[in-house]
């Protein structure tokens, strides 16, 4: 692949390795586990041989040390081929590894991070049935009784956290209220076999159909003191901090997924031949083609540069949410050319442009809706300033 994005000779190595690895080892496998709907340990255990599970945290906490755009062009790499694979990685790293890595003390960080690099997994869990983009109304309560802390609540959608091989998730409630009337939020580390604490994967889903979706329900959920990830307190900005990188995987799932539509489409159109030439030398059809290539180029070419960015310790707040608006949008486009240019044969479950398009949708609902990306570009641009 040329190098157009200046990237440096390890990372070009890098995608290639990925690319291969997706190629040949997720590849044959996707449309099965797509149709039975199947959480594949297979493959997440050799995603972790490969490094893919702990891309960004220290070789002393078991991870590979990469930089932040090297990880993200793991994720991309892999959902070129594998949507759900892809969810698999970014939700891990992203929400799994990053708030114990960043706001954990250091027993935490030595406690998890060496098993999560190497094949265990941890869920992140923030969305409740009553509280998704409107986070601020967690229902999940932990009160202290003793030296332990009383959980009960009940958190959706939780990516990860129901497997064979998941060790816990992160659980966001409210501890108390503060002396200015607002809730205090809270981080607890909740193992999964803990009593009262059962997660269990939710299923139906019309996209990522291979990645584990998980209901986690909270009885009496008894957690030590030292269960509290960083500070008490500090459980919402913490999970805010999570989502700004966290968006940038979203991103990368939106990129990857673009670029794989684009060169199933292009292959197809250059074959698939209409009042007797290939449909690719029909304008409307290479008119399609360039555009999701022009837009692809433009989504790489932001995130990357968002990426380095986050690599030089820069706030992408605003950035991160403009990466993933953009980069889901153009997933979204790009997944509906390229089922428009295989015509019937796009929606039919033999050609991968009919998964390409289900599995994009979710890209502008998870991790903050395109709604809220726009509530955050807005914010910070000043429009509610007034
Ligand atoms: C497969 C999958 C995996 C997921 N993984 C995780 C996970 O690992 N951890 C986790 O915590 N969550 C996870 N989620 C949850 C996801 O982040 C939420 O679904 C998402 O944030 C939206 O919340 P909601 O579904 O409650 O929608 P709602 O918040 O109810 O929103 C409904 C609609 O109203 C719009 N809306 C809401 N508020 C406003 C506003 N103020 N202004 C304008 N429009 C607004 C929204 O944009 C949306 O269109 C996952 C979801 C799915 C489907």
């Amino acid at each position: 692949m040329e190098n157009k994005f200046n990237l440096t000779s390890e990372q070009q190595i890098l995608r290639e390795t990925v690319r291969r690895f997706a190629e040949e080892e997720i590849k044959p496998k996707v449309r099965e586990l797509d149709e039975k709907e199947e959480f594949s340990y297979e493959l997440t255990a050799k995603m972790a041989e490969m490094g893919f599970l702990g891309c960004f945290i220290p070789e002393e906490y078991g991870g590979s040390n990469l930089d932040y755009l090297s990880y993200i062009m793991i994720v991309e790499e892999i959902t070129r081929v594998d949507s759900s694979q892809g969810a698999t990685v970014a939700a891990h790293n992203s929400l799994g590894i990053g708030p114990i890595y960043y706001f954990g003390n250091e027993e935490q960080k030595r406690k998890y991070l060496p098993k999560l690099a190497s094949g265990y997994l941890w869920g992140f869990g923030l969305t409740e049935p009553e509280a998704g983009s409107d986070a601020g109304n967690t229902k999940t309560t932990a009160v202290k009784s003793g030296d332990k802390w009383i959980i009960n609540g009940t958190k959706i959608f939780i990516t990860n956290a129901s497997t064979d091989v998941t060790l816990g998730s992160t659980i966001l409630a409210v501890t108390g209220t503060l002396p200015n009337g607002k809730k205090e939020y809270t981080c607890f580390l909740v193992e999964n076999g803990t009593r009262g604490f059962t997660a269990r994967p939710m299923k139906h889903k019309m996209m990522w159909r291979a990645s584990n979706t998980s209901e986690l329900i909270l009885e009496d959920v008894e957690v030590p003191e030292e269960n509290i990830l960083g500070k008490r307190g500090d459980g919402f900005k913490q999970m805010l901090k999570t989502l700004d990188n966290g968006r940038l995987s979203i991103a990368a799932m939106g990129l990857g997924l673009a670029q794989g539509a684009f060169e199933y489409a292009l292959n197809y159109a250059k074959t698939r031949k209409t009042f007797g030439q290939p449909i690719s030398t029909h304008q409307a059809i290479a008119f399609k083609l360039a555009d999701m290539q022009m837009q692809i180029d433009l989504a790489r070419t932001y995130l990357y540069n968002v990426c380095r960015m986050l690599d030089n310790g820069q706030k992408i707040t605003m950035e991160s949410a403009i990466a993933k608006l953009y980069c889901s949008e153009v997933a979204h486009s790009c997944a509906n050319h390229c089922v428009q240019i295989l015509g019937g044969y796009g929606l039919m479950k033999e050609y991968d442009a009919e998964r390409f398009y289900r599995d994009q949708k979710i890209l502008e609902i998870g991790e903050g809706t395109s709604e809220i990306q726009r509530l955050v570009i807005a914010r910070s641009i000043g429009c509610f300033d007034i």
